[in-house]
């Protein structure tokens, strides 16, 4: 397919020239190592953008891989949380994760049996409605996974209530270092390109659109054999490809936006509604596939682990591992190393407690940065900042009104359109710590403060909003209790809890 056109949004940053390569060009040769079998899962209820889950589980209690073992309160806007391992409860505490969110977390010591709920099983019936995708997608524990957390049946249902003519899925990963998605692209194009068409007759469009790198010829190849497989599925369904320039933030919605129809969007608007259009991020659609095809909830996610460590690789890891398992299963960390950040480079959160912070659904990357002096001098005005920044902002300027207390000028600069992505704290010769004030300031009044992996979410979806087809309604600790013959199936939120 010859494809002429290259899209991309202006301004913004050329990641390839400005970091350190050198391990990352050989990531998506690597072979995807097995599944880390952590000696215990760390799973927090709230992983999710919405309401903490209630654990259904306690202490002493044995479970099984891919068990459901906190669900949403009802009524609430939430998701449930599965266990990735077949093991013992020990502990059900308070956690207060990177991203500054408080709720419980179910400890499981692994018994490293590997004893899965009978319900994970292929799905024979394949002829589902929309409310039934939706249902099981909600069930599963899926979440928006390239680090927004919204819960995808509700993106899903919204775009369905905007009649939305086009899925675009995001397949760039353009953060420097962070190969997660190229991986899932690179050894599960099938799923992906499946969940994609699946949620798109779902959400009642017949167009899908995934959008790549233009320099990731090997995924290419991958997506148009799979696009092709999937045809005899999903006959109705006209998949396109879409290739952009390397840059980074490539892929964050507003640039989409801007870059594929020419739209300029404010931080309250939204794709569905300006643009016809739904993005979901490619590691999303293959948990979705998962689900639909073979009830598998969102229970593991491939994490790159990445920076100065000596044996970079993408792994297979169960939600909940902390992060020093993770590093363990494949890496010895080079005497250079700096800070752990968990998450990608620019837009992580450093760590200082690998042993109690686990990875969560939107955990995509560990970084190890380098050991080095930063520096710390006034702004020298040098413009770099402003020259970067892919909204197009002043962060020197609006860095400066906040700290003198300034907020309304600031706001008038344009200061909630920042996206928080990095680039102008790391591009900063003189070390000022920009990003950290002006995403901070942008973030309030959403519904996670600094530091978040949500923060650029509104609160948007409550459950009014979803309407009498709430996703939630019936989806109930209740409900799940009283299912009586096996208690882990897979139960629709829609038409009294219809097991699936
Ligand atoms: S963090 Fe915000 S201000 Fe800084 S470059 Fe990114 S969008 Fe611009
Ligand atoms: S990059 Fe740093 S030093 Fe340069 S103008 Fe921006 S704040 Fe000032």
């Amino acid at each position: 397919m010859a494809r002429s056109k290259r899209y991309t949004y202006h301004k913004g940053f050329f990641a390839d020239n400005a970091l350190d390569f050198s391990k990352r060009s050989s990531f998506i040769k690597e072979i995807l190592l097995e599944r880390v079998n952590p000696s215990k899962i760390i799973l927090p209820c709230k992983q999710h953008y919405g309401f903490s889950a209630i654990p259904v589980v306690k202490a002493g209690d044995q479970v099984k891989v891919g068990q459901c073992v906190a669900l949403p309160p009802k009524g609430k806007f939430s998701l449930a949380v599965h266990s990735g391992i077949s093991g013992t409860v020990t502990e059900i505490s308070n956690i207060r994760l990177p991203n500054g969110i408080e709720c419980p977390a179910i400890t499981i010591v692994n018994d490293m049996k590997m004893q899965r709920v009978p319900s994970m099983i292929h799905r024979e019936n394949m002829d589902l409605t929309s409310n039934d995708v939706l249902g099981i997608i909600s069930n599963a524990g899926i979440c928006g996974m390239g680090g927004e957390g919204i819960p995808t049946a509700a993106k899903l249902d919204r775009a369905r209530r905007y009649a939305v003519d086009q899925l675009l899925v995001n397949c760039l990963q353009s953060e420097p270092y962070a190969t997660s998605d190229l991986m899932v692209m690179s050894e599960y194009p099938g799923y992906v390109v499946m969940g994609a068409a699946a949620c798109a007759r779902a959400c009642g469009t017949s167009k899908v659109v995934f959008l790549i790198s233009e320099q990731r010829k090997m995924i290419l190849e991958a997506l148009e054999n799979a696009i092709n497989n999937a045809a005899e599925d999903f006959g109705e369904i006209k998949f396109d490809i879409k290739l952009f320039k390397e840059r980074f933030p490539q892929g964050y919605y507003r640039l989409v936006a801007k870059a594929l129809f020419g739209t300029t969007l404010g931080p309250d608007d939204t794709l569905e509604e300006s643009c016809k259009a739904v993005l979901f991020n490619c590691s999303t659609m293959c948990a979705c596939w998962e689900a639909i095809s073979d009830n598998i909830p969102c229970m593991n996610r491939i994490v790159t682990v990445t920076g100065d460590i000596a044996t970079g690789h993408n792994i297979i890891v169960p939600i909940g591992t902390p992060v020093s398992e993770v590093l363990a299963a494949g890496g010895k960390i080079d005497d250079t190393a700096g800070p752990l950040i968990w998450g990608s480079a620019l837009t992580g959160i450093k760590i200082t407690d690998p042993e109690n912070t686990p990875i969560i659904k939107l955990t995509n990357a560990i970084t190890v940065i380098r050991k080095q002096e930063q520096p710390r001098t006034p702004c020298i005005h040098c413009g770099l900042c402003a020259q970067n920044c892919p909204m197009g902002l002043s962060p020197h300027i609006i860095y400066e009104m906040l700290k003198q207390g300034m907020p309304k000028k600031a706001e008038e600069e344009g200061a909630r359109n920042c996206i928080s992505c990095g680039i102008c704290s790391y591009i900063c010769p003189a070390g000022i710590r920009l990003t950290q004030r002006i995403a901070s300031f942008a973030s309030e009044g959403r519904i996670i403060g600094e530091n978040s992996l949500l923060h650029n979410t509104h609160f948007k979806y409550n459950i009014e909003e979803i309407g009498d087809l709430s996703l939630l309604e019936s989806y109930n600790v209740d409900t799940a209790d009283s299912s009586d013959d096996d208690p882990d199936a897979v139960i629709l939120p829609f038409e009294g809890g219809k097991k699936v």
